[in-house]
Formats: C-alpha cells, sequence, structure tokens
C-alpha cells in the first residue's frame, strides 16, 4: 500500500521547490511525459514549461524522460529539450527506472521521478526506493481507461490522508473530479 503512496504531491512542476529537493540530495529527474510536461493530446511544449526545463538545467540538475508514450513522440520531446530518452519503459516495470539513471549517472538516492500516474509513475518509482513526486494531470480531458485510473487513484490518496501519510490540502487541489 504504502509503495502506491508519492513522497510529495505538487500542483504541477513549476511548483517545485528546487532548492529543498536539491538539499535532499537530488540532482536529477526522471520525467513522465504525457500529462506531466505536454497534455496528452498536445503536440506543444509551452513557453512556461520550456522556460522552466532551461532552469532546471542551469540550477545543475539533470534530466531524463521515462515514457509509455508513443516513442517517435517521446524521442522528438526529448530532442527538442535536449534531454536523454528512455522509451517504450512500461512503469512500473524496474527497468526504465535503472536505464534512466544509468543514462543520468546518477544513483537512486539522487533522483525523483515525478509523474501524474500513482499507479505508474509513483509505484514504479517507489519499488526501487526512488523518491516519488505526483503532480496534477494537466489535460482534464483523457481517455476514458484513464478516466477510470484517476478515480482509483483519488479513492487510493483519499486513504492514504486519513492514514497522514499525506497533507489533505494536497490531494483537495488534485484535479480529475474528486
Ligand atoms: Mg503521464
Amino acid at each position: 500500500m504504502k509503495l502506491l503512496c508519492p513522497k510529495e504531491i505538487t500542483a504541477s512542476v513549476t511548483h517545485l521547490d528546487l532548492e529543498a529537493l536539491w538539499r535532499r540530495g537530488i540532482r536529477g529527474f526522471l520525467m513522465d511525459l504525457d500529462n506531466t510536461l505536454v497534455g496528452w493530446d498536445s503536440d506543444q511544449l509551452t513557453e512556461e514549461f520550456q522556460q522552466w526545463i532551461k532552469r532546471v538545467q542551469e540550477d545543475g540538475f539533470k534530466l531524463c524522460l521515462v515514457s509509455n508514450g508513443i516513442p517517435s513522440r517521446v524521442q522528438r520531446f526529448a530532442a527538442e529539450m535536449g534531454i536523454p530518452a528512455v522509451v517504450r519503459a512500461f512503469k512500473p516495470r524496474r527497468r526504465p527506472f535503472y536505464k534512466a539513471m544509468q543514462r543520468l549517472d546518477l544513483t537512486k538516492s539522487q533522483v525523483a521521478m515525478i509523474g501524474d500516474q500513482v499507479f505508474t509513475d509513483v509505484f514504479g518509482a517507489n519499488r526501487i526506493g526512488i523518491y516519488t513526486i505526483l503532480i496534477n494531470p494537466l489535460s482534464v480531458k483523457e481517455l476514458k481507461s484513464t478516466r477510470f485510473v484517476r478515480k482509483i487513484e483519488g479513492r487510493m490518496l483519499r486513504r492514504f490522508v486519513k492514514k497522514g501519510w499525506i497533507p489533505s490540502e494536497a490531494v483537495l487541489r488534485r484535479n480529475g473530479g474528486f
């Protein structure tokens, strides 16, 4: 159960406290793509996120995409951002996370996984003890199958609040219909 619980919940990548993460020893981010950096139905990285990616790199963080999305799409965005990507990741499998750490030459205590889904991004990274950050999905318009997952996610998160694992405000702020 605890393996499904993120260490941190925040509205979007731009809300991350980079200084706090740096102090924690984090030097790299394993990034989900769809609904974390771009809407799953979008072809464009927003200006705001482009700036954020530049800024974190200037701050000394390394980035790597880890995505289950369409490989050509993931590669295109990775090239645009100038960062490596692990494609066909099949999160929550452990392998893609190890691969990404290898690409960044960082250990599991030096990276954080940032993503919008509990069952792939959070669960996969928690399994190997990586620090996990759940962010609100960018696009509320989602596939039916994803909407179903969101419902279960919502239920889980509320249970984590009851257990005192995560603050209730964080979950209230999360959109997706609950
Ligand atoms: Mg995603």
